[in-house]
């Protein structure tokens, strides 16, 4: 192949019924702007948005084609209205040269309500609802529902419609063995498995015509027991190949299945590897997905022949200007998803609207609107800490046109965030903030390491923004003083921050506790267990500790449950560690929907003990002192660590106000300065939007 035949993801590609402008594909995310028709104003705006940022192909969140296939009782679902009401959606993309499909997606068993309806009856481990098995009537219903569904979403304006195959939902559950138990001729065997599907398929095709775009995405690894196998899955491929579909997206995973899939500690690009197995056995396009975060590894993907479409849909939340910027030279500058779920789908699956820890405006265009100011009113703008708040005040400001100093009492920039990314599996933070490194010198920000301004310092400003963030709390009990000075230090455990720990001013001994379970807690607690290097730049290692294997040796690609593993023999904690909490909650209990049970499964796995319910007397020489369940314990311990929570770090907000005099400048305080309980970086940026977007 000749250099010039390279793909990349700026290169437009031939699709079938029509071109697209380039290879990256917004893939389908359900945001919470589908379900209810007074918010398809929003869907326009936030699908528009990402159409002028570039993007070649979007897709929108799942559609139901019908009542049974809604996912809960108020769900999206194609009505006979939607042709009319979703006009200024379709229109917003193409105004932008953008082209867009519409998903539908029937739930089964995953649907929140009793109309429930699956390949079998039976209950998701994940869903509340019993379904019931779809009749033989059923079936050619529901055939029909789709294919009237793709009809109206034509009539909408959309290029085509994304069939969703995959994630475990009913298509997908009537092609598995776990989920069709069925004896009749949508069953028994794998033939019998996907008739139902190539059907809907068949007629989907046929009522979209040729001028239209047909995608399936299609389960690679079901990631569950009694899944499909490679030999399966190839043959649907073909099948839909021959049934009409245009491109084949992909999926990894069901969501019942007990292996993350696209959390931040999964690593890059984990399951690239499956795409470009289907990609040898079919013709038409293939789109590979999943942790492709970075425009360099999509670029691999592509040039490599792995794929020929790319799907970044958290990475298009995060920054809609990714593929200008990438146009323009400035990829750089690209706002970096760090897969933390916590604004997106931590939002969706509690029922909410999502949006972007990183990007608060994702979700909200038409009533965030940042707009440039004249350099007659430029105002000149002080940033005092460069935490996320911060560091985001300071862009945002500067973007809009204001001169903008930023000065920080350490010599490096990222406050929290530079904690947060050296916790193993949470490399990503580090990306976010090199964004930032990078979008700073961009906007003209001026930037002042090793500087803590002085109240009189700031007088000369218009506008401060105090975003000083938070200190670690201390426990008021004996001995519970931290300290890092070895020789100071009372004879007994060594008492740390989770900063001195983190920061690497001091190291923890070989038996350790941690007083404090709540998000920093728990991420010290993976911090003193989890193996060196970190899994998540170790993709085989990565894969073996979670079980993860080929489908073509294991049904659904995951080691069956009976086999002993590598990584079982292998989870030696690497020091004892003990999780200590007052509460009797379960430990993690506030961390996100999707990310929580990835977090205690790794504090299992690494043998961390848990104390709940607690109460806190004492350390001395012999050790921790507490009680629990009524009883006084002592941890001999060589070391604890104190993860009690933050307070504020807002003094200079007061010394400013008593300088100031009620004159200039006007004070914003924000972030962790602001609010320290639950300290939040999505409060935080989304406020320090909120200040920038009004001076
Ligand atoms: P946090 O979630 O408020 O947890 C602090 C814990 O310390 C509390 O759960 C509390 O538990 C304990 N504590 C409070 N006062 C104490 C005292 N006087 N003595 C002993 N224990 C005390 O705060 P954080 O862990 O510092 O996290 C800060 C924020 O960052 C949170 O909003 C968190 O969600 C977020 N975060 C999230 C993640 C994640 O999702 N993985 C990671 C890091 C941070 P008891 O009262 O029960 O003992
Ligand atoms: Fe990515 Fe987190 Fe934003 Fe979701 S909320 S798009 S995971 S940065």
């Amino acid at each position: 192949m000749s250099p010039s035949a390279v793909p990349t993801l700026l290169s437009p590609l031939d699709l079938g019924p029509f071109p697209v402008r380039n290879r990256i594909v917004m893939g389908s995310m359900h945001v919470g702007l589908e379900d209810d028709p007074k918010h398809v104003p929003d869907l326009a705006a936030y699908l528009g948005e990402r159409a002028r940022g570039g993007a070649g192909l979007l897709i929108t969140g799942g559609f139901s084609p019908n009542r049974t296939g809604r996912l809960s009782p108020r769900g999206a679902q194609v009505t006979r209205a939607l042709p009319r009401q979703h006009r200024q959606v379709t229109d917003a993309v193409h105004d932008a040269g953008g082209r867009v499909l519409m998903q539908l997606l029937h739930a089964g068993r995953y649907a929140v309500h009793p109309l429930a309806a699956s390949a079998s009856w039976g209950r998701s481990p994940i869903t509340p609802f019993r379904a019931r098995a779809l009749t033989r009537r059923g079936i050619v219903r529901t055939v029909r529902d789709f294919a009237i569904a793709a009809m109206r979403a034509v009539q909408a304006g959309y290029d085509g419609v994304e069939i969703m195959g995959s994630e475990g939902y009913l298509l997908n559950q009537f092609l598995a063995p776990r989920t069709n138990r069925r004896r009749d001729r949508f069953g028994r065997d794998a033939e019998g498995r996907r008739r139902f599907p190539v059907a809907v398929a068949h007629a989907v095709q046929e009522a979209l015509g040729p001028s239209r775009l047909l995608s399936w995405r299609i389960s690679l690894a079901d990631l569950v027991e009694d899944g499909q196998d490679a030999e399966e899955v190839r043959a649907l491929a073909l099948a839909l190949q021959a049934a009409g579909v245009d491109v084949l997206a992909t999926g990894i995973g069901w969501h019942e299945a007990r292996v993350p899939t696209i959390v931040t500690s999964v690593p890059h690009g984990a399951f690239v590897s499956l795409t470009a197995a289907l990609r040898e056995v079919v013709d038409v396009p293939v789109v590979a997905s999943n942790r492709i975060h970075t425009p360099e590894l999509a670029e691999q993907v592509l040039a490599s022949g792995q794929a020929d479409l790319v799907s970044m849909a958290r990475p298009l939340l995060a920054d809609p200007m990714l593929p200008a910027k990438l146009l323009q030279g400035r990829g750089n500058q690209i706002v970096s998803c760090i897969s933390c779920n916590q604004a997106c789908l931590d939002r969706i699956f509690d029922g909410k609207k999502a949006s972007c820890v990183v990007n608060p405006r994702a979700g909200h265009e038409r009533e965030l609107q940042i707009t440039p100011v004249s350099p007659r009113r430029a105002r000149r703008v002080a940033v005092v800490g460069a935490g996320p708040a911060g560091l985001e005040a300071a862009v945002t400001a500067a973007e809009r046109g204001h001169i903008v100093t930023l000065f920080e009492a350490t010599d490096q920039l990222g406050g929290q965030l530079r904690l947060a990314a050296r916790i193993p599996g949470k490399e990503d933070y580090a990306l976010a903030l090199e964004s930032w490194r990078m979008r700073l010198p961009a906007a003209g920000v001026g930037i002042r390491l090793n500087t803590r301004p002085s109240p009189e310092d700031l007088l000369a400003f218009h506008d401060v923004i105090i975003a000083t963030g938070v200190r670690p709390c201390a426990v008021d009990l004996p001995g519970f003083a931290p300290t890092t000075d070895v020789a100071a230090a009372p004879v007994g455990p060594r008492v740390l921050t989770y900063q001195d720990l983190l920061e690497g001013r001091a190291e923890a001994g070989e038996r350790v506790a941690v007083i404090g379970a709540g998000g920093i807690g728990v991420d010290v607690a993976e911090f003193l267990t989890a193996p060196r290097p970190s899994l998540t730049l170790d993709v085989e290692a990565w894969k073996d500790r979670w079980g993860v294997t080929d489908p073509a040796r294991d049904r659904g690609g995951i080691r069956p449950r009976t086999a002993s593993t590598a990584s079982e023999e292998a989870a030696a904690p690497r020091r004892e560690v003990r999780l200590l909490q007052r509460k009797e909650t379960k430990i993690g209990a506030g961390l996100g929907r999707t990310t929580g049970w990835v977090h205690r499964a790794e504090l299992r796995h690494a043998g961390v003990i848990e104390h709940r319910g607690v109460t806190y007397q004492r350390i001395d020489a012999e050790g921790l002192h507490f009680i629990e369940d009524g009883r006084e314990r002592v941890l001999t311990v060589d070391t604890v660590v104190i993860c009690a929570g933050q307070e504020s770090n807002d003094e200079l907000a007061s010394a400013l106000e008593a300088a100031r005099e009620g004159k200039v400048p006007r004070i914003h305080v924000i972030g962790g300065a602001d609010v320290a309980a639950e300290l939040d970086a999505e409060r935080a940026i989304r406020q320090a939007v909120e200040v920038a977007a009004g001076l």
